[in-house]
């Protein structure tokens, strides 16, 4: 039977003001949604969304890859292009000094368009790069693929002020296989930036905060008598009533809704941070006028899975490890062993560190591709381990919880959901709606169960897993070699 129709002043209640939840307070606020509030444990309003003021989720971030390319699967294709021309709009409202969140400027941004190149260390391109050029073409989107040995190509990024981002590494110069595609569409979004001016946008549009670590902490459904959650209680011990609550929770969410076993997981990534000195030869090299955002071998395995961006304002050069997705299994009130984030400022200092594994990878890729910084004695200013929410099979998870009215999830962005941002909470909203719902993405986001098919993630191992995190070594200070450690 379908769920009741929610009416436009009925309350809801969302958790977590992550990309999901921040999408879906925008849209449901665009929709004529009313009484909509948004509870998060972090206290985004003064920490906005920064790395460095101890923000833990995975949207609060310096930056993430934005890119069209999805091999053949058109369905996430189009969902970029859709959001790359909201993007686009933000800028320009930005840039027009209309209605700018609390310490943004006009010449804010929060999408460059510098293009995102997949790099292969062989001389042939991989299996999901041929199909990524195929379905763009079969789509429409010629030239959107540019291939780096492609003089035709090398011309069109030139003409497109992308000529930089083909070669960013300068590997032809010095003689090394610089074979990639470079997905002109995509670029980089300055993440925290984005999340406060959705944040700022949600409540233009009527949405309510509680961001705060105690009345925003969602600690258990309130549930009516006939079973239904009816709403959430938090850390305070105050109700929330709803007619509709979701949990949006990213990493934590499976922890929260323990439905979620099976289907989805934290798990996660190590970020290596570098800081470009004003002074350096890097320091233009790598601004987003002429450097991409790039994967390196993102489907090999554990000895590939790297991707980067370019320079923050401030200098920060931030690259990532994906090779290994390491887990936190940790024993909870039911007896099930589930993978929690860490939140490593509150813990011991081992957490400041990143697995060996990664950081060889990390360490090899730099060596290889930007010798100019070990030549330059810029070393790495800091790590991070980060919490993505992966489902089997990559799909995010936006659907009612089965058999438990009341409850509707959207998470697993499994990597991938950031750019999404501007659009994300149209589709969640449609969802819950009821409309249109045999469009390909909508069905692919739906409840399911693994069955007979092989998962891409393959999900809680547990405490005896090799990838959880009580099982890996991780490296030392000497390994690190961290000069400023203070900074977290
Ligand atoms: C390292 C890393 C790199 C990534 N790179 C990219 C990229 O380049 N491009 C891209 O498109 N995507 C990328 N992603 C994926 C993207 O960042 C995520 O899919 C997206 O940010 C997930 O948003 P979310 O809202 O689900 O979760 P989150 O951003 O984790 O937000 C969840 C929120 O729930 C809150 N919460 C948790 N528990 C509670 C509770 N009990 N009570 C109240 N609040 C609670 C948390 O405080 C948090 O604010 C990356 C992810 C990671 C981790």
């Amino acid at each position: 039977m379908a769920p009741p129709a929610l009416a436009k002043n009925d309350p809801i209640n969302i958790v977590g003001a992550g990309v999901f939840g921040l999408s879906t307070a925008l849209h449901l606020g665009k929709r004529g949604y009313t009484n909509v509030t948004v509870f998060d444990k972090q206290p985004y309003d003064s920490t906005l969304y920064s790395y460095f003021t101890g923000c833990d989720a995975a949207s609060a971030d310096l930056n993430k890859i934005i890119r069209s390319a999805y091999g053949s699967q058109i369905e996430y294709q189009e969902l970029t292009f859709e959001a790359i021309e909201e993007w686009k709009k933000w800028n320009e409202k930005l840039a027009g000094g209309e209605d700018l969140p609390p310490g943004m400027s006009s010449s804010d941004r929060v999408f460059h368009n510098c293009g995102n190149l997949s790099m292969t260390d062989g001389d042939v391109l991989p299996p999901f790069e041929i199909a990524t050029i195929k379905t763009m073409e079969d789509c429409g989107h010629k030239d959107t693929q540019l291939i780096t040995s492609d003089t035709h190509h090398a011309a069109i990024a030139q003409k497109r002020g992308q000529g930089g981002c083909l070669d960013p590494f300068q590997r032809k110069r010095r003689g090394k296989s610089s074979l990639g595609v470079l997905d002109s569409t995509g670029g980089v979004a300055i993440a925290d930036k984005a999340c406060r001016l959705a944040l700022h946008k949600a409540r233009r549009h009527g949405a309510r905060f509680i961001l705060d670590p105690t009345a925003g902490a969602f600690v258990s459904y309130l549930t009516s008598n006939s079973g239904k959650v009816a709403g959430i209680i938090t850390k305070d011990g105050k109700s929330h009533p709803a007619a509709l609550t979701v949990m949006a929770c990213g990493g934590w969410t499976g922890s929260l809704l323990p439905q979620l076993d099976n289907l989805c997981e934290a798990t996660a990534g190590s970020v290596i941070i570098y800081k470009i000195p004003r002074s350096s030869s890097l320091w233009d090299r790598t601004s987003s006028a002429n450097f991409p955002t790039w994967t390196y071998k993102m489907r090999d395995g554990a000895e590939g899975g790297l991707y980067g961006f370019p320079r923050t304002e401030d200098g920060y050069f931030k690259i990532g490890y994906r090779g290994t997705k390491y887990t936190n299994p940790q024993k909870q009130g039911d007896g099930v062993e589930r993978s929690v984030p860490i939140t490593r400022w509150t813990e011991a200092e081992k957490l400041k560190q990143i697995p060996t594994q990664a950081m060889k990878v990390l360490k090899g890729f730099t060596e290889e591709y930007l010798p100019e910084l070990r030549d330059e004695g810029i070393d790495i200013e800091t790590t991070r381990v980060c919490w993505y929410n992966d489902s089997f099979d990559n799909h995010l998870i936006i659907d009612r919880v089965p058999e438990q009215d009341g409850l509707f999830v959207a998470t697993a962005g499994s990597g991938h959901a950031f750019k999404y941002l501007p659009i994300m909470g149209k589709w969640i909203v449609d969802i819950i709606e009821g409309i249109g719902m045999d469009r390909p993405a909508v069905k692919a986001w739906k409840w399911r169960v693994l069955g007979e098919q092989t998962p891409i993630n393959v999900l809680m191992e547990g405490s005896s897993g090799v990838r959880a995190l009580q099982n890996t070594r991780l490296t030392t200070d000497a390994d690190m070699k961290l000069r400023s450690r203070a900074r977290l």
